[in-house]
């Protein structure tokens, strides 16, 4: 009998875990799981609408959900349309691939006035996530901060400051390029705890802030060192060497000569979020790097801003009858294995890091494990058992062919030299089925 997998989750790991199995397990049988209609994952709904390029990796995935021994089912959440119990008993290997959605918390005085939001909510906004697309943040303002120096916090930083004519080009859903394009936001201020040569932001992204339409990228040169001190390996360091120059070259800018300013501002860590209900600013407290670690010098300053976008990291949510590290914000496991049938894959196996192609050799170690412990085949049902649950309870999968229909529509539906309408909500995306 075939191994039957059952993949939860269809981002990068889920995809990745899917090719690695299909190439390397001799007679399987690879369902994907994904809780909305679209599959794809952070692909999808946490890659900038302004890098569209990066996107053309679900191309690779496409041709693995194609494959004979892959089905996907769309629009099944494992934990409310079926228990991972339930999911275990009919087949024989489940792989949890299902991501880290939440936000790492902000633990300061204040965050609960209206105006902070966390990284991962504001960007499956901006992107469209059907669960996320009501949450309204508000840009009825003049500055913003976003706390965070990596790329998520720059293409945060980027996509408030986007011209009309640049987020025409993207896949925004349209009430959020209005909401962007509406603002009278004109400084954003990016908060790095750390120095200048610490920032985790590639020299990519820090470089594009160079080339918008209407924004300028905002350094103070006395916060610049003037070269890379301490123990790194000679890439790092290099890399660090790079961000720095690209910095020093952004000191010399004239900060006036777009209508927008994206500032960023090192050795300073977050103390508080003022304002009454709403934010009115942030307190900052001065820090110096030592032994590697940043530490308060006592000295403070207030940012007005009327948004705080947090970006400290994301977190993975519990799965129902699977074991947690609540602080880890993963699933515990040895090298993607969990238990007896049980693995994990991506960003719930190692915390949130890496880019998409860090989720690769997840899929190729959940598979050789897979192989290993299934050499005689596998004796579990699978597919044809799930489907027939499925069926009982009403609960309609969309199929890799569905989603090809949607995705059509979504194409057809692009104006201009967007890339294609998203569908925001799941309802619309099955009435194009029907
Ligand atoms: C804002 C942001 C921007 C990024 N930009 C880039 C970039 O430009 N380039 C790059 O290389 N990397 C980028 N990354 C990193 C990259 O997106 C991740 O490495 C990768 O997506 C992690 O893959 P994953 O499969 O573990 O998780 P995810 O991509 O999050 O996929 C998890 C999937 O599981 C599904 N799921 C969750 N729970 C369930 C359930 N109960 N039942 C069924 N399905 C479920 C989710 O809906 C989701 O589709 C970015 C990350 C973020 C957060």
């Amino acid at each position: 009998m075939p191994v039957s997998v059952a993949i939860v989750g269809s981002g990068p790991a889920g995809f990745y875990t899917a090719a690695a199995l299909a190439d390397s397990v001799d007679d399987v049988q690879i369902d994907i799981i994904e809780r909305l209609a679209a599959p794809y994952g952070l692909v999808r709904d946490g890659v900038s609408p302004d890098h569209q390029t990066t996107k053309n990796i679900c191309r690779k995935f496409e041709k693995t959900a194609m494959l004979e021994s892959v089905r996907y089912f769309g629009n099944v959440d494992i934990g409310r349309d079926v228990k991972l119990a339930e999911l275990r008993e009919i087949y024989d290997a489940v792989v949890l691939a299902v991501g880290a959605p939440q936000d790492r918390a902000l633990d300061i005085p204040g965050t609960d006035k209206a105006g902070v939001i966390g990284a991962a909510s504001f960007v499956y906004w901006y992107n469209g996530h059907p669960d996320y697309r009501n949450i309204a943040p508000d840009l009825d303002v003049s500055a913003a901060a976003v706390i965070g120096v990596g790329n998520v916090a720059m293409d945060i930083a980027r996509m408030l400051c986007l011209s009309e004519a640049e987020l025409a080009a993207t896949d925004l859903p349209e009430y959020a390029e209005t909401a962007i394009n509406e603002s009278p936001l004109t400084d954003v201020y990016m908060l790095g705890r750390r120095g200048a040569a610490d920032a985790k932001f590639t020299n990519v992204e820090l470089r594009e802030l160079a080339g918008m339409d209407e924004c300028t990228p905002v350094v103070r040169t006395e916060q610049l060192p003037d070269g890379v001190e301490g123990d790194y390996s000679d890439r790092d360091k290099r890399l660090r060497e790079r961000n720095l120059e690209t910095l020093w070259e952004y000191s010399v800018l004239d900060a006036d000569a777009k209508s927008k300013r994206i500032h960023l501002e090192f050795n300073a860590s977050p103390v508080e979020i003022l304002g009454q209900d709403r934010v009115e600013g942030i307190r900052l407290e001065r820090t110096k790097v030592e032994d590697g670690r940043a530490v308060g010098t006592g000295e403070f300053f207030d940012i007005p801003c009327g948004l705080v976008v947090a970006a400290i990291g994301y977190h993975g949510a519990p799965i129902e009858g699977a074991p947690f590290d609540e602080k880890r914000g993963i699933i515990p496991n040895e090298d993607g294995r969990v238990g007896e049938g049980l693995y994990a894959a991506g960003w719930i196996k190692r915390g949130p890091t890496g880019v998409i192609s860090s989720n690769r050799p997840d899929g190729v170690s959940v598979a050789e494990h897979l192989r290993d412990d299934f050499s005689d085949g596998g004796n579990k049902p699978g597919r044809q058992a799930f489907k027939t649950m499925l069926q009982d309870r009403n609960i309609r999968a969309v199929s890799f062919e569905d989603w090809k229909k949607i995705e059509a529509a979504e194409l057809a539906g692009a104006e201009g030299s967007r890339p294609r309408k998203k569908f925001v909500v799941i309802e619309d995306m099955l009435a194009v089925l029907d």
